[in-house]
Order: structure tokens, then sequence, then C-alpha cells
């Protein structure tokens, strides 16, 4: 592995390839060629701070593989952004977007920033400076960007219309998730959510789970986390817990969560919540429940807490949540895994319905996207299970043979190895 690339996520990412790699008999080019991303961009962004002195920040686009189609992927702030972060985030939307069926291959951005730390100006110049600093391999038939950790639909429309500016006219395919105003869809804010709700649906039943009723506990709420417990909620599920960068809240009959989005709105955080206790966030995840939704950071559930999980399904709606060392673990518990590759992508799914809005300048009703959201989704959900029972393996080796399966199948029709 290079240098720059050396990030305990990548190696997961890579580590899983490999595993799949191996079940599939992938041929030793493929599998290189796959290891690594397609082309990586490392860019300086120097930005005017509000006290007037700047400040250079290192930003990345990674195109992890086309061949399927342009990239696609979030951009996330966080102080810890890598190289080899931002390329195994890039590599999972490959194998994402190659399992759901769309036409799109895998990228991923970032900036290494504490946005919490910014004005909104100063978040406004460096989106702004990175959009321009990134502008030659970005573009509605190159790659799409779209919201991840700490980047919003603002951050969209700021990278709209930066692209916009350069070349001269109205460009909204050049992102998704940005405001509905200037041609975003209706439905994608809530997509990635309201998808891992139509998983977790498929694995109750799988499972013979009754969802009404059932314990939820919910890490991280932001865009994922605050969707997935609103629906769930509305399900009649009992939100138990959920939990932010801060800390964690836990109320043993169900949080009030319709109160717990007013009170959030305001304080900025579920931690301090009147009628909860408040836990850890290592607390959260060992806490008995039915269904846990991991829904911040990579590498949650690993080695060391594997073993403590006493959920019954895990659904992933953060990317890359579970280690492989847990993974085997799990396995051996019979904790049925619903893998991220599946189970968040219903965001990059109404991502996709944006994008040919966009392109087509023709818009449809919410109602006409969710219902398409929902046969996406469960047509992938139940393609992966069947695989799981046909190869005899767990739900994430049977998405990701799926995934890099196709990917590997377009690399070789589209002549790359001879
Ligand atoms: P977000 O920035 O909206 O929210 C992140 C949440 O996680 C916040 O509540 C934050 O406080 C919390 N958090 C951060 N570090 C934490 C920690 N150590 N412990 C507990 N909570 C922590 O981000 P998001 O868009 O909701 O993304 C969350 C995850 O979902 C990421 O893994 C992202 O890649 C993935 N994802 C997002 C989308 C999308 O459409 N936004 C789509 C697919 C996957």
């Amino acid at each position: 592995m290079p240098n720059e690339m050396d990030s305990d996520t990548y190696q997961m990412a890579v580590r899983q390839l490999d595993l799949v790699a191996e079940r599939l008999g992938l041929e030793r080019d493929v599998l290189e060629r796959l290891k690594l991303p397609q082309r990586c961009m490392v860019v300086s962004v120097p930005v005017m701070m509000d006290n007037g002195e700047t400040q250079v920040f290192i930003g990345y686009r990674v195109h992890h593989n086309l061949v399927l189609g342009p990239g696609k992927g979030g951009l996330r702030y966080h102080l810890s952004v890598s190289l080899g972060d931002v390329s195994a985030l890039a590599m999972w939307m490959t194998w994402k977007c190659a399992l759901v069926g769309l036409p799109f291959g895998g990228a991923k951005g970032g900036v290494r920033c504490d946005p919490t730390k910014m004005s909104p100006g100063e978040r406004e110049r460096l989106t702004r400076r990175y959009t321009q600093e990134i502008l030659l391999v970005i573009g509605p038939q190159v790659d799409i960007l779209a919201p991840d950790v700490n980047t919003n639909e603002q951050t969209m429309a700021w990278i709209m219309d930066t692209y916009s500016m350069q070349v001269g006219y109205s460009v909204p395919g050049v992102v998704t998730g940005k405001p509905i105003v200037i041609g975003g869809s209706l439905g994608r804010r809530e997509a990635t959510g309201r998808g891992v709700v139509y998983c977790v649906q498929e694995a109750c039943t799988k499972r013979k789970i009754p969802l009404h009723g059932a314990y939820v506990a919910v890490q991280g709420f932001g865009n994922v986390g605050s969707v997935t417990a609103t629906l769930m909620n509305e399900l009649g599920a009992r939100v138990i817990a959920v939990s932010d960068v801060k800390g964690a809240i836990y109320h043993d009959q169900g949080l009030d969560i319709p109160e717990l989005l007013r009170y959030h709105q305001s304080a900025k955080t579920v931690t301090g919540f009147p009628e909860a206790e408040a836990i850890t966030n290592a607390d959260l995840l060992t806490l008995p429940c039915d269904v846990l939704v991991p829904a911040a950071l990579e590498r949650q559930i690993t080695l060391d807490n594997a073993h403590k999980i006493r959920c019954r399904i895990l659904a992933e709606g953060a990317n890359g949540p579970t280690t492989p060392e847990a993974d085997v673990i799990l396995r051996r518990r019979d904790i049925f895994v619903i893998p991220d590759i599946l189970c968040n992508a219903g965001g990059v799914t109404v991502s996709y319905f944006e994008w040919v809005q966009d392109l087509q300048n023709y818009f449809w009703t919410e109602t006409q996207i969710n219902r398409r959201l929902r046969q996406v989704l469960i047509k992938a959900f139940r393609e992966v299970y069947a695989e799981a029972d046909r190869a005899q393996v767990d739900m994430r080796t049977a998405a990701l043979m799926l995934g890099i399966g196709k990917v590997a199948e377009g690399e070789r029709v589209r002549g790359l190895f001879p």
C-alpha cells in the first residue's frame, strides 16, 4: 500500500475487497486495479479567516472507479479527513452504486477542518475555494458531489454557484442534496434515513421482529441519524437512545422524538435533553435493543466491543462502522447486519433521481420519489439476501460480492484487461 494511503479505514476497505476477491476468484490485475483509486486530487485551500489571517486547509477529491459512470460521492468536513479515509469512502461508493444498479462510479471528497469552529462566512469561503481547486475533476458528466458529515444543502448551493459562475450558466447537475429552489429533489434530505428504515423493515420481516414496539438505539443525530429516529418513531418503534459527538441520552420507555427534534434545533446537541438519562456513546452501542443504527463515523464496532453488542439487527446508516474483525464476532453471535453499502444507499439513490431530474429539467413528486426509492432498495435487499443464502455467506459478504462483481465485469467488458 502506498504510504499516502496509510489509514485504518483504507486498510479496512482493502481487507473487505481482498476477502471478497478470493470468493469471487477475481483476476490479480482486476484486483490490483480496484485496490487503488483511479484518480486522486490533493489541493491546498487558502481561506481568509474572519480575523484577517489566511489559513491554508488540505482538501481531497478521489475517484475510486469510473467504469460504470461518472463519479458520485459526498463531501466531508472533519479534522480526521485524510487521503486514505477519503479513498476508502470512495471505494465503498463504487460498490454501493454498482450494488443498487446506479450508473455511477465511486467518488468522495473532504477537507481537513473543524467546521464547528468556523463562521458561516469562513465555511462559505472554504467551500468556494475548494470547489475552484477541484473544478477540473467535477461536473455533471464527470463527478457529482453531495452532502456528507458536516456538509449540507447550503454547502451544495455554494458549490453549484461557484461551478456555474465558471461556465457562465446554471449547472444544477454538478451537485445533489441542494435546496429544492435551485433544482434539488423532494425527499433527498430524508432519503438516507428513509432507506435505512426500509431495510430495517425487510430485516424485521426476515427475523420475525415486529418493528412496532421494537427497541431502537441510534448513534449520531445528524442527517442520517435524526431522520432514521424520526421515521422509526412514526412507525411505532421505541427509540430508547440517541447520541451525537457530545454524548448520548437514554430513556427506557422511548424518547419523545418530536420534542427532541425541537430541543436539538436550538441546543444543537441531544445532550442535556430533559427527561432522559445521560449515558456515553460507548454505552449506547452496547444497550440491549432490537435495532442498533450506527449513523456517525467509521470503525465504531471493533474487536474491542463487538462481543458486547446486544442488538438483534445492526443497521449501518454510517459508512464503514464495523471492522472486518468485528464482523466475524457478530456473525458468530447471529446478529443480522444490514451492511452499509445496502443500508445507507437511499441517499445516493435519491441523488441519482435528483441528477436525472436536473438533466431533464423535469421534476417528480415526493410520492413518486419515495415509491421509486422503496422499489430500488427492497429489490437490492432481496438480491443480497438471496445471494447470502445461495453462497452461504453473511449479508455484508453477499452485498460486496454483488457490487464488486459488477464493477469487475464492467472492467472486463470495457477491455481494460485483454
Ligand atoms: P452529519 O454531519 O449530518 O451528522 C453526523 C452526526 O454524527 C452528528 O450528530 C455528530 O454529532 C455525530 N457524531 C460525530 N462523531 C461522533 C461520535 N464520535 N460519536 C457519536 N456521534 C458522533 O452526517 P450524516 O450526513 O448524517 O452522515 C453520518 C454517516 O452517514 C456518515 O458515515 C456518512 O458517510 C453516512 N452517510 C451519509 C449520507 C447522507 O446522505 N448524508 C448518505 C450515506 C451515508
